[in-house]
Protein backbone atom coordinates (compact mmCIF):
# COMPACT_ATOMS: atom_id res chain seq x y z
CA UNK A 1 0.00 0.00 0.00
CA UNK A 2 2.52 2.54 1.17
CA UNK A 3 4.61 1.92 -2.13
CA UNK A 4 1.56 2.34 -4.37
CA UNK A 5 1.06 5.64 -2.32
CA UNK A 6 4.62 6.54 -2.81
CA UNK A 7 4.64 6.05 -6.51
CA UNK A 8 1.59 7.07 -7.59
CA UNK A 9 1.76 10.23 -9.61
CA UNK A 10 4.03 7.26 -11.88
CA UNK A 11 0.61 5.17 -11.98
CA UNK A 12 -1.54 7.45 -12.68
CA UNK A 13 0.32 8.38 -15.97
CA UNK A 14 0.73 4.60 -16.68
CA UNK A 15 -3.12 4.33 -15.89
CA UNK A 16 -3.22 8.31 -18.20
CA UNK A 17 -1.15 6.15 -21.21
CA UNK A 18 -3.19 2.63 -20.89
CA UNK A 19 -6.20 5.53 -21.27
CA UNK A 20 -4.70 7.31 -24.43
CA UNK A 21 -4.03 3.75 -25.99
CA UNK A 22 -7.87 3.06 -25.27
CA UNK A 23 -9.30 5.95 -26.97
CA UNK A 24 -6.62 5.65 -30.11
CA UNK A 25 -7.78 2.10 -30.59
CA UNK A 26 -11.04 2.70 -29.88
CA UNK A 27 -11.83 5.59 -32.91
CA UNK A 28 -9.76 3.18 -34.91
CA UNK A 29 -12.12 1.07 -34.79
CA UNK A 30 -14.91 3.54 -34.87
CA UNK A 31 -14.51 3.46 -38.77
CA UNK A 32 -15.98 0.51 -39.75
CA UNK A 33 -19.64 -0.18 -39.03
CA UNK A 34 -18.34 -3.46 -38.19
CA UNK A 35 -16.12 -2.35 -35.25
CA UNK A 36 -17.83 0.57 -33.72
CA UNK A 37 -19.68 -0.97 -30.76
CA UNK A 38 -16.36 -2.75 -29.92
CA UNK A 39 -14.14 0.77 -30.26
CA UNK A 40 -16.97 2.62 -28.11
CA UNK A 41 -16.56 0.51 -25.83
CA UNK A 42 -12.74 -0.03 -25.51
CA UNK A 43 -12.86 4.07 -25.58
CA UNK A 44 -15.20 4.64 -22.68
CA UNK A 45 -13.08 1.81 -21.21
CA UNK A 46 -10.01 4.18 -21.44
CA UNK A 47 -12.32 7.15 -20.25
CA UNK A 48 -13.14 5.07 -17.01
CA UNK A 49 -9.52 4.24 -16.39
CA UNK A 50 -8.78 7.67 -16.75
CA UNK A 51 -11.52 9.45 -14.16
CA UNK A 52 -10.94 6.81 -11.90
CA UNK A 53 -6.92 7.50 -11.62
CA UNK A 54 -7.36 10.82 -11.63
CA UNK A 55 -9.66 10.48 -8.30
CA UNK A 56 -6.47 9.34 -6.99
CA UNK A 57 -4.46 12.99 -7.44
CA UNK A 58 -2.19 14.28 -4.84
CA UNK A 59 -3.89 17.39 -3.38
CA UNK A 60 -7.55 15.72 -4.92
CA UNK A 61 -10.34 17.63 -2.30
CA UNK A 62 -13.71 17.49 -2.57
CA UNK A 63 -13.79 13.68 -3.35
CA UNK A 64 -17.53 13.02 -1.90
CA UNK A 65 -18.72 16.32 -3.76
CA UNK A 66 -16.99 14.60 -6.91
CA UNK A 67 -18.47 11.28 -6.71
CA UNK A 68 -22.08 13.19 -5.47
CA UNK A 69 -21.38 14.99 -9.65
CA UNK A 70 -20.18 11.57 -11.04
CA UNK A 71 -23.22 9.84 -10.52
CA UNK A 72 -25.70 13.01 -11.03
CA UNK A 73 -24.36 13.11 -14.32
CA UNK A 74 -24.40 8.88 -15.46
CA UNK A 75 -27.77 8.76 -14.15
CA UNK A 76 -28.79 12.09 -15.93
CA UNK A 77 -26.79 11.02 -19.10
CA UNK A 78 -27.41 7.05 -19.06
CA UNK A 79 -31.58 7.58 -19.42
CA UNK A 80 -31.79 9.57 -21.86
CA UNK A 81 -28.56 7.63 -24.02
CA UNK A 82 -30.48 4.70 -23.53
CA UNK A 83 -34.14 5.65 -24.82
CA UNK A 84 -33.27 8.57 -27.01
CA UNK A 85 -35.08 8.03 -30.31
CA UNK A 86 -32.53 7.53 -33.60
CA UNK A 87 -33.91 10.56 -35.22
CA UNK A 88 -32.94 13.06 -32.15
CA UNK A 89 -29.59 11.85 -31.39
CA UNK A 90 -28.08 15.07 -33.52
CA UNK A 91 -30.01 16.80 -30.15
CA UNK A 92 -28.17 15.01 -27.61
CA UNK A 93 -24.88 14.85 -29.64
CA UNK A 94 -25.04 18.93 -29.43
CA UNK A 95 -25.97 18.59 -25.72
CA UNK A 96 -23.17 16.54 -24.55
CA UNK A 97 -20.92 18.24 -26.66
CA UNK A 98 -21.91 21.52 -25.45
CA UNK A 99 -21.56 20.04 -21.52
CA UNK A 100 -18.04 19.41 -22.56
CA UNK A 101 -17.76 23.08 -23.79
CA UNK A 102 -18.99 24.54 -20.32
CA UNK A 103 -16.99 22.23 -18.33
CA UNK A 104 -13.81 23.51 -20.34
CA UNK A 105 -15.25 27.46 -19.93
CA UNK A 106 -15.99 26.59 -16.15
CA UNK A 107 -12.29 25.20 -15.47
CA UNK A 108 -10.41 27.91 -16.80
CA UNK A 109 -12.75 30.80 -15.08
CA UNK A 110 -12.35 28.74 -11.63
CA UNK A 111 -8.38 28.36 -12.17
CA UNK A 112 -7.62 31.88 -13.39
CA UNK A 113 -9.38 32.82 -9.91
CA UNK A 114 -8.10 30.25 -7.58
CA UNK A 115 -4.18 29.32 -9.06
CA UNK A 116 -1.82 30.97 -7.12
CA UNK A 117 1.16 32.96 -9.63
CA UNK A 118 -0.49 31.75 -13.64
CA UNK A 119 1.82 32.27 -15.64
CA UNK A 120 1.93 34.10 -19.41
CA UNK A 121 1.35 30.68 -21.58
CA UNK A 122 -1.48 29.56 -18.69
CA UNK A 123 -3.00 32.38 -18.93
CA UNK A 124 -2.90 31.80 -22.82
CA UNK A 125 -4.44 28.33 -22.27
CA UNK A 126 -6.91 29.66 -19.95
CA UNK A 127 -7.99 32.30 -21.87
CA UNK A 128 -8.33 29.98 -25.04
CA UNK A 129 -9.93 27.33 -23.00
CA UNK A 130 -12.42 30.04 -21.60
CA UNK A 131 -13.68 31.36 -25.32
CA UNK A 132 -13.56 28.49 -27.06
CA UNK A 133 -15.69 26.17 -24.48
CA UNK A 134 -17.72 28.87 -24.13
CA UNK A 135 -18.29 29.37 -27.92
CA UNK A 136 -19.11 26.22 -28.03
CA UNK A 137 -21.45 25.36 -25.40
CA UNK A 138 -23.72 28.32 -26.55
CA UNK A 139 -23.68 27.35 -29.88
CA UNK A 140 -24.28 23.98 -28.90
CA UNK A 141 -27.28 24.61 -26.97
CA UNK A 142 -28.62 26.79 -30.48
CA UNK A 143 -27.57 23.99 -31.72
CA UNK A 144 -29.91 21.79 -29.48
CA UNK A 145 -32.95 24.50 -29.74
CA UNK A 146 -32.90 23.83 -33.80
CA UNK A 147 -32.96 20.64 -33.69
CA UNK A 148 -35.25 19.77 -31.16
CA UNK A 149 -37.48 22.63 -32.67
CA UNK A 150 -37.81 24.69 -29.70
CA UNK A 151 -36.51 27.26 -31.94
CA UNK A 152 -37.24 27.82 -35.87
CA UNK A 153 -34.85 25.30 -37.33
CA UNK A 154 -34.32 27.46 -40.54
CA UNK A 155 -31.15 30.71 -40.60
CA UNK A 156 -32.19 33.03 -38.28
CA UNK A 157 -31.18 36.39 -39.79
CA UNK A 158 -31.55 40.24 -39.23
CA UNK A 159 -30.36 43.17 -40.64
CA UNK A 160 -26.34 43.78 -40.59
CA UNK A 161 -26.06 40.81 -38.75
CA UNK A 162 -22.63 39.94 -39.96
CA UNK A 163 -21.21 43.27 -38.80
CA UNK A 164 -22.53 42.46 -35.57
CA UNK A 165 -21.37 39.31 -35.52
CA UNK A 166 -17.80 40.69 -36.28
CA UNK A 167 -18.34 43.48 -33.62
CA UNK A 168 -18.49 41.06 -30.78
CA UNK A 169 -15.80 38.81 -32.17
CA UNK A 170 -14.00 42.15 -31.91
CA UNK A 171 -14.52 42.52 -28.74
CA UNK A 172 -13.79 38.80 -27.38
CA UNK A 173 -10.51 38.55 -28.53
CA UNK A 174 -9.60 42.31 -27.55
CA UNK A 175 -10.74 40.90 -24.32
CA UNK A 176 -8.82 37.93 -24.29
CA UNK A 177 -5.22 39.98 -25.20
CA UNK A 178 -5.71 42.30 -22.33
CA UNK A 179 -5.91 39.27 -20.38
CA UNK A 180 -2.95 37.97 -21.49
CA UNK A 181 -1.19 41.13 -21.33
CA UNK A 182 -2.27 42.15 -17.80
CA UNK A 183 -1.75 39.05 -16.80
CA UNK A 184 -3.52 37.62 -13.24
CA UNK A 185 -2.01 39.93 -10.81
CA UNK A 186 -3.54 43.15 -12.99
CA UNK A 187 -6.62 41.84 -13.71
CA UNK A 188 -9.91 41.95 -12.04
CA UNK A 189 -12.57 39.06 -11.63
CA UNK A 190 -15.32 41.26 -13.46
CA UNK A 191 -13.27 41.15 -16.79
CA UNK A 192 -12.93 37.25 -17.37
CA UNK A 193 -16.37 37.00 -16.38
CA UNK A 194 -17.51 39.87 -18.72
CA UNK A 195 -15.09 37.76 -21.37
CA UNK A 196 -16.48 34.58 -21.00
CA UNK A 197 -20.81 35.94 -20.70
CA UNK A 198 -19.68 37.91 -24.09
CA UNK A 199 -18.29 34.53 -25.45
CA UNK A 200 -21.60 32.96 -24.96
CA UNK A 201 -22.89 35.37 -26.84
CA UNK A 202 -20.74 35.50 -29.46
CA UNK A 203 -21.21 31.15 -29.95
CA UNK A 204 -25.36 31.73 -29.73
CA UNK A 205 -24.92 34.65 -32.17
CA UNK A 206 -22.44 32.41 -35.04
CA UNK A 207 -24.65 29.42 -35.17
CA UNK A 208 -28.38 31.40 -35.15
CA UNK A 209 -27.80 32.56 -38.49
CA UNK A 210 -26.98 28.75 -39.72
CA UNK A 211 -29.76 26.48 -40.58
CA UNK A 212 -30.58 24.32 -43.44
CA UNK A 213 -28.45 21.46 -44.78
CA UNK A 214 -25.51 23.65 -43.23
CA UNK A 215 -26.55 21.55 -39.41
CA UNK A 216 -24.23 18.80 -39.40
CA UNK A 217 -21.15 20.83 -40.05
CA UNK A 218 -21.77 23.07 -37.32
CA UNK A 219 -22.04 19.96 -35.27
CA UNK A 220 -18.49 19.35 -36.57
CA UNK A 221 -17.27 22.39 -36.02
CA UNK A 222 -18.67 23.02 -32.15
CA UNK A 223 -17.44 19.10 -31.68
CA UNK A 224 -14.00 19.78 -32.51
CA UNK A 225 -13.76 22.92 -30.55
CA UNK A 226 -15.00 21.21 -27.76
CA UNK A 227 -12.13 18.50 -28.12
CA UNK A 228 -9.38 21.84 -28.66
CA UNK A 229 -11.05 23.61 -25.80
CA UNK A 230 -10.38 20.46 -23.22
CA UNK A 231 -7.01 20.25 -24.23
CA UNK A 232 -6.33 23.45 -23.34
CA UNK A 233 -7.89 22.59 -20.30
CA UNK A 234 -5.51 19.92 -19.96
CA UNK A 235 -2.51 22.26 -20.11
CA UNK A 236 -3.70 24.39 -17.38
CA UNK A 237 -4.48 21.40 -15.35
CA UNK A 238 -1.24 19.51 -16.44
CA UNK A 239 -3.65 16.48 -16.96
CA UNK A 240 -1.97 14.44 -19.98
CA UNK A 241 -5.04 12.62 -20.38
CA UNK A 242 -7.27 15.32 -21.03
CA UNK A 243 -4.88 17.06 -23.23
CA UNK A 244 -4.77 13.18 -25.41
CA UNK A 245 -8.02 12.95 -25.27
CA UNK A 246 -9.17 16.92 -26.43
CA UNK A 247 -6.39 16.67 -29.38
CA UNK A 248 -8.29 13.37 -30.27
CA UNK A 249 -11.83 14.60 -30.38
CA UNK A 250 -10.42 18.28 -32.17
CA UNK A 251 -8.42 16.18 -34.41
CA UNK A 252 -11.39 14.00 -35.74
CA UNK A 253 -14.35 16.62 -35.20
CA UNK A 254 -11.70 18.82 -37.93
CA UNK A 255 -11.90 16.04 -40.32
CA UNK A 256 -15.25 15.00 -40.20
CA UNK A 257 -16.17 19.07 -40.51
CA UNK A 258 -14.05 19.01 -43.62
CA UNK A 259 -15.55 15.36 -44.99
CA UNK A 260 -18.94 16.78 -44.70
CA UNK A 261 -18.05 20.61 -45.95
CA UNK A 262 -17.23 18.17 -49.16
CA UNK A 263 -19.91 15.82 -49.03
CA UNK A 264 -22.39 18.94 -49.56
CA UNK A 265 -19.55 20.99 -51.52
CA UNK A 266 -19.74 23.80 -49.37
CA UNK A 267 -16.69 25.60 -47.72
CA UNK A 268 -16.55 25.43 -43.84
CA UNK A 269 -16.36 29.55 -44.03
CA UNK A 270 -19.46 29.60 -46.21
CA UNK A 271 -21.08 27.22 -43.78
CA UNK A 272 -20.58 29.29 -40.98
CA UNK A 273 -21.02 32.46 -42.56
CA UNK A 274 -23.54 32.12 -45.39
CA UNK A 275 -26.48 31.94 -43.79
CA UNK A 276 -27.68 29.59 -46.44
CA UNK A 277 -30.70 28.56 -44.48
CA UNK A 278 -31.83 31.78 -45.15
CA UNK A 279 -31.03 31.80 -49.36
CA UNK A 280 -33.20 28.41 -49.02
CA UNK A 281 -35.89 29.50 -47.38
CA UNK A 282 -36.69 32.46 -49.75
CA UNK A 283 -34.94 31.09 -52.86
CA UNK A 284 -37.98 32.10 -55.46
CA UNK A 285 -39.29 29.55 -57.80
CA UNK A 286 -37.63 26.81 -55.96
CA UNK A 287 -39.07 27.23 -52.58
CA UNK A 288 -41.89 24.65 -51.40
CA UNK A 289 -45.06 26.29 -51.60
CA UNK A 290 -44.06 28.89 -54.09
CA UNK A 291 -44.41 27.12 -57.42
CA UNK A 292 -48.09 26.07 -58.53
CA UNK A 293 -48.18 22.02 -57.53
CA UNK A 294 -47.00 19.80 -60.00
CA UNK A 295 -48.59 16.47 -60.69
CA UNK A 296 -47.12 12.81 -59.24
CA UNK A 297 -47.26 9.74 -60.81
CA UNK A 298 -49.30 7.38 -57.62
CA UNK A 299 -48.68 3.86 -57.71
CA UNK A 300 -50.22 1.06 -55.24
CA UNK A 301 -47.49 -1.59 -53.53
CA UNK A 302 -49.07 -3.80 -56.19
CA UNK A 303 -48.24 -1.81 -59.04
CA UNK A 304 -44.58 -1.55 -57.73
CA UNK A 305 -44.35 -5.57 -56.93
CA UNK A 306 -44.50 -6.63 -60.34
CA UNK A 307 -41.02 -4.71 -61.80
CA UNK A 308 -39.42 -5.34 -58.34
CA UNK A 309 -40.05 -8.71 -58.05
CA UNK A 310 -38.55 -9.29 -61.93
CA UNK A 311 -35.85 -7.10 -61.57
CA UNK A 312 -32.06 -8.03 -62.58
CA UNK A 313 -30.72 -5.01 -60.02
CA UNK A 314 -32.53 -2.78 -57.41
CA UNK A 315 -31.13 -0.37 -55.77
CA UNK A 316 -32.65 0.88 -52.19
CA UNK A 317 -31.80 5.20 -51.35
CA UNK A 318 -32.64 5.33 -47.42
CA UNK A 319 -33.15 8.91 -46.04
CA UNK A 320 -34.27 10.75 -43.11
CA UNK A 321 -38.07 9.24 -43.37
CA UNK A 322 -36.73 5.75 -43.16
CA UNK A 323 -35.34 6.66 -39.44
CA UNK A 324 -39.03 8.53 -38.51
CA UNK A 325 -40.51 5.40 -39.65
CA UNK A 326 -37.95 3.09 -37.70
CA UNK A 327 -38.65 1.29 -41.02
CA UNK A 328 -34.81 -0.34 -40.85
CA UNK A 329 -36.27 -4.00 -40.41
CA UNK A 330 -39.10 -3.23 -42.87
CA UNK A 331 -36.74 -2.37 -45.81
CA UNK A 332 -34.55 -5.08 -44.26
CA UNK A 333 -37.08 -7.56 -44.98
CA UNK A 334 -38.39 -6.73 -48.51
CA UNK A 335 -34.49 -6.60 -49.63
CA UNK A 336 -34.56 -9.81 -48.42
CA UNK A 337 -37.14 -11.49 -50.07
CA UNK A 338 -35.87 -10.00 -53.10
CA UNK A 339 -32.88 -11.27 -52.89
CA UNK A 340 -34.90 -14.82 -51.89
CA UNK A 341 -36.17 -14.21 -55.68
CA UNK A 342 -32.24 -13.73 -57.32
CA UNK A 343 -32.86 -10.02 -57.17
CA UNK A 344 -29.57 -7.98 -56.31
CA UNK A 345 -30.32 -5.56 -53.74
CA UNK A 346 -27.69 -2.35 -52.85
CA UNK A 347 -28.11 0.10 -50.63
CA UNK A 348 -26.77 3.44 -51.63
CA UNK A 349 -25.86 6.13 -48.93
CA UNK A 350 -25.40 9.42 -48.87
CA UNK A 351 -23.32 11.23 -46.70
CA UNK A 352 -25.56 13.68 -45.18
CA UNK A 353 -28.59 10.89 -45.34
CA UNK A 354 -30.98 11.27 -41.77
CA UNK A 355 -29.83 13.85 -39.60
CA UNK A 356 -26.27 13.17 -38.81
CA UNK A 357 -23.19 11.91 -39.92
CA UNK A 358 -23.54 7.29 -40.69
CA UNK A 359 -27.64 7.93 -39.80
CA UNK A 360 -27.98 5.49 -42.23
CA UNK A 361 -25.34 2.89 -41.34
CA UNK A 362 -25.71 3.05 -37.79
CA UNK A 363 -29.82 2.37 -38.53
CA UNK A 364 -29.63 -0.03 -41.20
CA UNK A 365 -26.58 -2.13 -39.01
CA UNK A 366 -29.29 -2.25 -36.25
CA UNK A 367 -31.58 -3.69 -38.18
CA UNK A 368 -28.95 -6.72 -39.36
CA UNK A 369 -28.16 -5.55 -42.87
CA UNK A 370 -25.05 -6.86 -44.05
CA UNK A 371 -22.33 -4.21 -44.41
CA UNK A 372 -21.36 -5.59 -48.02
CA UNK A 373 -25.02 -4.45 -49.16
CA UNK A 374 -24.26 -0.99 -48.40
CA UNK A 375 -22.31 1.47 -50.91
CA UNK A 376 -20.94 5.13 -50.70
CA UNK A 377 -22.48 7.44 -52.98
CA UNK A 378 -19.16 7.62 -55.05
CA UNK A 379 -18.89 3.95 -55.23
CA UNK A 380 -22.66 3.33 -56.42
CA UNK A 381 -23.44 6.66 -57.79
CA UNK A 382 -22.60 5.20 -61.71
CA UNK A 383 -24.52 2.14 -61.41
CA UNK A 384 -28.05 3.90 -60.96
CA UNK A 385 -27.80 3.92 -64.97
CA UNK A 386 -27.90 0.01 -65.33
CA UNK A 387 -30.24 -0.43 -62.67
CA UNK A 388 -33.83 -1.81 -63.07
CA UNK A 389 -35.61 0.24 -60.00
CA UNK A 390 -34.19 2.18 -57.25
CA UNK A 391 -36.29 2.59 -54.30
CA UNK A 392 -36.01 5.46 -52.46
CA UNK A 393 -36.95 5.13 -48.75
CA UNK A 394 -37.73 8.87 -46.90
CA UNK A 395 -35.29 10.27 -48.67
CA UNK A 396 -35.28 13.66 -50.67
CA UNK A 397 -32.53 16.61 -50.41
CA UNK A 398 -29.58 13.76 -51.50
CA UNK A 399 -31.84 12.76 -54.43
CA UNK A 400 -32.68 16.10 -55.85
CA UNK A 401 -31.56 16.58 -59.41
CA UNK A 402 -31.24 20.53 -58.83
CA UNK A 403 -28.46 20.28 -56.68
CA UNK A 404 -26.82 18.81 -59.84
CA UNK A 405 -28.37 20.39 -62.59
CA UNK A 406 -29.91 24.13 -61.38
CA UNK A 407 -27.35 26.57 -61.10
CA UNK A 408 -30.52 28.34 -59.03
CA UNK A 409 -31.40 26.06 -56.62
CA UNK A 410 -30.03 26.44 -53.18
CA UNK A 411 -28.54 23.22 -52.84
CA UNK A 412 -26.42 23.34 -56.38
CA UNK A 413 -23.35 22.05 -56.27
CA UNK A 414 -24.05 19.48 -53.17
CA UNK A 415 -23.47 15.94 -54.70
CA UNK A 416 -26.51 13.28 -55.15
CA UNK A 417 -27.03 9.99 -55.51
CA UNK A 418 -28.09 9.52 -59.16
CA UNK A 419 -31.48 8.41 -58.25
CA UNK A 420 -32.76 9.73 -61.48
CA UNK A 421 -30.52 7.85 -63.69
CA UNK A 422 -32.07 4.52 -63.03
CA UNK A 423 -34.52 3.14 -65.26
CA UNK A 424 -37.63 2.66 -63.03
CA UNK A 425 -38.09 4.86 -59.77
CA UNK A 426 -40.53 4.42 -56.49
CA UNK A 427 -40.59 6.93 -53.90
CA UNK A 428 -41.74 5.89 -50.58
CA UNK A 429 -42.71 8.90 -48.26
CA UNK A 430 -46.15 9.87 -46.94
CA UNK A 431 -46.79 12.60 -48.93
CA UNK A 432 -45.78 16.08 -50.69
CA UNK A 433 -43.73 17.16 -48.06
CA UNK A 434 -40.34 18.77 -48.34
CA UNK A 435 -37.16 17.53 -47.08
CA UNK A 436 -34.89 19.15 -44.82
CA UNK A 437 -33.78 22.42 -47.15
CA UNK A 438 -37.46 22.74 -47.95
CA UNK A 439 -37.31 23.08 -51.75
CA UNK A 440 -39.16 20.68 -54.41
CA UNK A 441 -37.71 17.86 -55.56
CA UNK A 442 -38.07 17.00 -59.61
CA UNK A 443 -37.16 13.57 -59.17
CA UNK A 444 -41.09 13.41 -57.90
CA UNK A 445 -42.49 14.59 -61.12
CA UNK A 446 -40.28 12.64 -63.65
CA UNK A 447 -42.40 10.31 -65.37
CA UNK A 448 -40.31 7.46 -65.01
CA UNK A 449 -41.00 8.23 -61.13
CA UNK A 450 -44.24 6.54 -59.35
CA UNK A 451 -45.02 8.03 -55.52
CA UNK A 452 -46.24 5.24 -53.14
CA UNK A 453 -47.73 7.43 -50.80
CA UNK A 454 -47.89 6.39 -47.16
CA UNK A 455 -45.63 5.69 -43.81
CA UNK A 456 -42.59 4.40 -45.18
CA UNK A 457 -42.53 1.06 -42.51
CA UNK A 458 -46.27 0.70 -43.46
CA UNK A 459 -45.51 0.67 -46.90
CA UNK A 460 -43.05 -1.57 -47.19
CA UNK A 461 -44.27 -4.15 -45.89
CA UNK A 462 -46.97 -3.71 -48.14
CA UNK A 463 -44.65 -4.07 -50.84
CA UNK A 464 -43.39 -7.01 -49.15
CA UNK A 465 -46.73 -9.07 -49.27
CA UNK A 466 -47.11 -7.91 -52.94
CA UNK A 467 -43.63 -8.98 -53.96
CA UNK A 468 -44.27 -12.40 -52.03
CA UNK A 469 -47.70 -12.85 -54.38
CA UNK A 470 -46.17 -11.70 -57.63
P1 LIG B 1 -34.88 14.88 -46.21
O1 LIG B 1 -35.01 15.57 -44.91
O2 LIG B 1 -34.46 15.64 -47.39
O3 LIG B 1 -36.27 14.20 -46.59
C1 LIG B 1 -36.87 13.27 -45.76
C2 LIG B 1 -38.22 12.91 -46.37
O4 LIG B 1 -38.76 11.87 -45.59
C3 LIG B 1 -39.23 14.04 -46.35
O5 LIG B 1 -39.40 14.58 -47.63
C4 LIG B 1 -40.51 13.41 -45.79
O6 LIG B 1 -41.57 13.58 -46.73
C5 LIG B 1 -40.16 11.94 -45.66
N1 LIG B 1 -40.69 11.32 -44.45
C6 LIG B 1 -40.74 11.83 -43.20
N2 LIG B 1 -41.32 10.96 -42.37
C7 LIG B 1 -41.64 9.87 -43.09
C8 LIG B 1 -42.26 8.63 -42.79
N3 LIG B 1 -42.67 8.32 -41.56
N4 LIG B 1 -42.42 7.73 -43.79
C9 LIG B 1 -42.01 8.04 -45.05
N5 LIG B 1 -41.43 9.19 -45.39
C10 LIG B 1 -41.25 10.10 -44.42
O7 LIG B 1 -33.93 13.62 -45.96
P2 LIG B 1 -32.61 13.14 -46.72
O8 LIG B 1 -32.13 11.99 -45.90
O9 LIG B 1 -32.86 12.94 -48.17
O10 LIG B 1 -31.62 14.35 -46.61
C11 LIG B 1 -31.08 14.75 -45.39
C12 LIG B 1 -31.16 16.26 -45.26
O11 LIG B 1 -30.90 16.59 -43.93
C13 LIG B 1 -30.14 16.96 -46.11
O12 LIG B 1 -30.63 18.20 -46.52
C14 LIG B 1 -28.99 17.12 -45.13
O13 LIG B 1 -28.10 18.12 -45.53
C15 LIG B 1 -29.75 17.45 -43.87
N6 LIG B 1 -29.07 17.16 -42.65
C16 LIG B 1 -28.24 16.07 -42.57
C17 LIG B 1 -27.56 15.81 -41.43
C18 LIG B 1 -26.59 14.67 -41.39
O14 LIG B 1 -25.59 14.76 -40.70
N7 LIG B 1 -26.86 13.59 -42.09
C19 LIG B 1 -27.79 16.63 -40.21
C20 LIG B 1 -28.74 17.71 -40.38
C21 LIG B 1 -29.33 17.93 -41.57
P3 LIG B 1 -43.10 13.50 -46.24
O15 LIG B 1 -43.26 14.54 -45.20
O16 LIG B 1 -43.90 13.75 -47.47
O17 LIG B 1 -43.30 12.12 -45.71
Amino acid sequence: MDWIMDNRVELINIAYLIAAVCFIVGLKLLSSPATARRGNQIAALGMAIAVVATLFMPGMQNIWLILVGLVIGAVLATFPARSVKMTAMPQMVAIFNGMGGATAALVSLVEFQHRANVGRGEIVSIVLGLIIGSISFAGSMIAFGKLQELISGRAISYPNQRQVNAIIGVAVVALGILLVVLGQAGVSYLLIVVLFLTALVLGAAVVLPIGGADMPVVIAVLNSMTGVAAALTGFVLNNQALIIAGILVGASGAFLTLLMARAMNRSVSNVLFGAWGAAAVGAGSAAAGAAPELPMREATPEDAAVPLAYAEKVIIVPGYGLAVAQAQHAVRELAETLQDRGVNVRYAIHPVAGRMPGHMNVLLAEANVPYDELFEMEQINEDFANTDVAIVVGANDVTNPAARDDPGSPIYGMPILNVDQAKQVYVLKRGRGAGFAGIENMLFHDAKTAMLFGDAKESLSKLNSAVRDA
